[in-house]
Order: C-alpha cells, then sequence, then structure tokens
C-alpha cells in the first residue's frame, strides 16, 4: 500500500498571527512531491525541516494572493543559482499565473525574466472541476469563494494511492462538500472562531456545515489568533508549521 507524507511548512494566515509562517504543504508519495501553496516563507521552511527544493516536481497555487504564492520567485531563484536544478519544474495555478509570477519576480528581482533557467518549467492553469496532472500529482481545482477580483480555488490532489483536499481561503461554500468527498484528508482554513473578516471561514460557520463534509479527517490552519487561542479547547485537529502526517 502507498503512502502519502503531508508536510505542513507554514499554517500561519496573511498576518503572521501566532508567529506562523505563510501558507505551504508539501506532499511527498514514491513518486514524488509537490507543494500546495508556496507564501514567501515556504523556502526557508523547506530548508529548516532539511527538505530539498529540488526534489519537488510541481508547485500547486491555490490562489494568488501574496500569503499563498509570494514565495515562488525565490523558489525560481533557488532552483536556478542555488540547487542547480535540471529536473522539470510545473507551476500551476488560476488563470494568469505565468504572468502573475512574472511580474512578481521581476519586482522581486529585476533582471530574472533574462535568467538562463537550466530546467524546463511549465505554466498550468486551472479550470473548474477539470482534471490536471502536474508531476506526480492529479488535481482537480474546485473554485471557492474568497476574492471578488480572482479566482480562488480549493484543491483536490490525489496522489500515491490517497486523495488530500485544500479548501484554499474562502468563506463557507457548498463547493467544499464535493471538494473534500471521502478524502483522506481535509486541510480547511478557518481564520476565526465566532466570525471572520469578509472572505474567510469562521469555526462556528464550519461547525454548521460541518455534516456536509465526507472527509475522513479534518485538520484545520490558516487561523488567526483568537481561533489560535481557543483552537486547544475546540476538540478539533489543528494544523502547526513542521506537523508531518503520514497517511
Ligand atoms: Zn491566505
Ligand atoms: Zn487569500
Amino acid at each position: 500500500m502507498s503512502a502519502v507524507d503531508v508536510v505542513f511548512l507554514g499554517t500561519g494566515d496573511a498576518f503572521g498571527s501566532g508567529g506562523r509562517l505563510h501558507s505551504s504543504s508539501l506532499l511527498r508519495s514514491a513518486d514524488g512531491s509537490v507543494l500546495v501553496d508556496c507564501g514567501a516563507s515556504a523556502l526557508a521552511s523547506l530548508r529548516a525541516r532539511a527538505l530539498a527544493p529540488g526534489d519537488v516536481d510541481a508547485i500547486l497555487l491555490t490562489h494568488l494572493h501574496g500569503d499563498h504564492y509570494g514565495g515562488v520567485p525565490f523558489f525560481l531563484m533557488d532552483a536556478h543559482y542555488a540547487s542547480g536544478r535540471t529536473r522539470p519544474l510545473v507551476v500551476a495555478g488560476p488563470a494568469g499565473v505565468e504572468g502573475a509570477v512574472a511580474r512578481l519576480a521581476e519586482a522581486l528581482f529585476p533582471g530574472v525574466g533574462m535568467l538562463p533557467f537550466r530546467f524546463p518549467l511549465t505554466y498550468l492553469e486551472w479550470g473548474e472541476r477539470q482534471e490536471v496532472p502536474a508531476g506526480p500529482a492529479v488535481v482537480t481545482p474546485y473554485e471557492v469563494r474568497h476574492s471578488p477580483a480572482l479566482a480562488c480555488f480549493g484543491l483536490r490532489v490525489g496522489m500515491g494511492g490517497r486523495v488530500v483536499a485544500f479548501s484554499g481561503d474562502t468563506e463557507w461554500t457548498d463547493a467544499l462538500a464535493p471538494l473534500s468527498g471521502d478524502a483522506d484528508l481535509f486541510v480547511c482554513e478557518c481564520f476565526g472562531l465566532d466570525a471572520a473578516p469578509p472572505h474567510h471561514l469562521d469555526f462556528r460557520t464550519l461547525q454548521r456545515h460541518r455534516h456536509a463534509l465526507t472527509c475522513r479527517r479534518l485538520v484545520l490552519t490558516h487561523m488567526g489568533e483568537d481561533m489560535l487561542e481557543r483552537a486547544p479547547t475546540l476538540g478539533v485537529e489543528t494544523a502547526r508549521d513542521g506537523l508531518c502526517l503520514t497517511l
């Protein structure tokens, strides 16, 4: 029976609540590795856990907010200058992902667009509920409700004989039910306790809809200060930076 390791590289919100790092998770199976989201701190978090960025086959982005994709330019700079990468890399995300990464990379490291990368770099765009092979994973994106300005997706990732679903950032939407249906693990954002800012989930709302979720295991992440403070008393499983689960 194959297995998948899920390493939580960053479980914080955009504001660094609780001193946590920006969103990123590593999924690793015998077939390879993918990152789900790549916040600005993802590379440092990989290195802190002695995980090689060069082993990552694909970066899967839920949406183009900085705490979820801000680390891609650093990853590319490392691949070119430090890791000596030759292995192909896939970066998959919402429509426009290639341009968004290029603009961010150019702002952070002017001239980066001229670098002669020695590795094949392929960009893929999500289409609603369209399966996309990406490295060792097969990904099905489900559009969620997070920003009027951006298309944002939850990702259902099949890999190593397991299914791991990620809500990305979102308020409650009925799409979370099929997204996480029968998944071995559902990693769900839960920014607030009794309430959340617009376009995010809070614990009370999630509890009201919990019956609709048929995942085998639910782990909450992307928590703000209120939720972090109360989480140990709520009887739910929560992620933390560095947590590793084997499914
Ligand atoms: Zn976020
Ligand atoms: Zn966001």
